[in-house]
Parts: C-alpha cells; structure tokens; sequence
C-alpha cells in the first residue's frame, strides 16, 4: 500500500490568491464575504467550484463513481488541487472512465499513460485503475450497480454530520475501516481507509461541509 494521503480538507494545499488593484472593490469584498459562508479548504477558483457544485453531492452514478475511485487512489500522497487540475486529462486519457474500456487496458495503454504528462504518471497507481476497473464490473455483475454496493458502508442514506471545525473532521472512520477491508478483500487498490473517507465526503456518503457552510443544507437535498 502506497502512502496515504489524509481527508480532503486537510489536504487541500491553498493558495494566496493573486488579486490586482481593480480587483479590490466591491465585488471583491462581496467574494470574501460568501467565502466566510463556505469550507475553508476551498481557497482557489478550481476548489471553490468543486466544493460548490460536487463534494457532498451524493452521487448515484457508476460511471461517476468509477472516476471518484480512480482520482481518489491517483490522489495518494499530493493533493487534491493537483488532482483537480488534471481531471479532464484524465478524462480523455481513461476513456471517459468507462469500466469497460479501461479494464481492457493492455501494455500499449500503460505505455501510453506512463509518457502522458496530464496525468499521475505513477505505474502503480495506472495499474491499479485497471485492475480496479476489473474488480468495479464484478462488483457490477454481483449487486446490480456499483451504486447499491457501495452505498451500504452508509447504511444507504448520508449520514450528516455537524463540524463547527475543519480540525474536528476525522481522516478515517469505522464505516471507511469497514469500505477499505471489504474493498482490499475484492481485489481493489488503493483503497485504504482514509482514501475510503475522502470518497465518502466526495460523494456525500457523509456531509462535512461545516454547519456554516452553504452548502451544508444544499446538498441534502441534491443528487447527482
Ligand atoms: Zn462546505
């Protein structure tokens, strides 16, 4: 097992936003002020958007969670910005995340994502997409969906939490402990517990987004 990387919003690496002159009028200050409305990962334009519009999101889409499962073990040990950052590369190079296609990977596609630049270029982590895109169309074949599979370690509704503090957020829980053995045991890697967790915030198995945040109440009432 490769180094883990902790929870999302602990890993999130912000950056100072560069903002000129004319930035510093009222728009700006009216930004600043929604920001003190939202988690205090999401500091630059490419977080903010994904913590506003998917993370928590509970998500009820194969296709979406095969791509969670890839970019989350691809995130191990960097973060998530860097991730954020090469996800359409990733896109294109993973065909779309479709299981199917990627299952077939063969040398040439290694090859081929081994010199891609857009991507993790870790042999590890692209073989274990493959080897992971296998083990996701058995448990497909076996429980109908990837969907209702996974959607047990929550008991089959997100639980919602109640942060008041990024600090108190766990990196890892009994449910991500219970994912990771079950995930290991059918062939999956990189799937250790606080890999488990981070997909289970991403993909609203869980609600942490802070009390606070706007989001908190919103995506109890989204799917996607
Ligand atoms: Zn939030």
């Amino acid at each position: 097992m490769a180094v883990e990387s902790r929870s999302r919003p602990n890993k999130i690496i912000a950056k100072e936003s560069k903002r000129s002159r004319a930035d510093d009028d009222v728009s700006a200050r009216t930004s600043l002020a929604e920001t003190s409305r939202r988690c205090g990962w999401a500091r630059n334009e490419l977080a903010i958007r994904y913590h506003d519009e998917e993370w928590g999101v509970p998500l009820h889409d194969d296709r979406l969670w095969f791509e969670a499962l890839v970019l989350d073990g691809a995130q191990a040990g960097l973060s998530w910005d860097t991730i954020l950052r090469k996800r359409e590369n990733y896109r294109k190079a993973f065909r779309g995340f479709e299981p199917a296609k990627v299952a077939k990977f063969g040398d040439r596609d290694v090859a081929r994502l081994l010199a891609d630049e857009g991507i993790v270029r870790n042999r590890l982590k692209i073989g274990s997409a493959i080897t992971n895109a296998k083990a996701f169309i058995a448990v497909q074949k076996e429980f109908g969906s990837f969907d209702a599979y996974i959607w047990q370690f929550a008991g089959g509704s997100p639980r919602v939490n109640s942060w008041r503090e990024i600090k108190h957020v766990p990196a890892r829980t009994a449910e991500s402990d219970a994912m990771s053995k079950e995930l290991i045991g059918r062939g999956f890697k990189f799937v250790g517990s606080t890999i488990c967790y981070a997909l289970m915030q991403a993909t609203g198995l869980v609600n942490d987004h802070m009390v606070d945040c706007f989001r908190y109440e919103e995506v109890k009432t989204r799917r996607r």
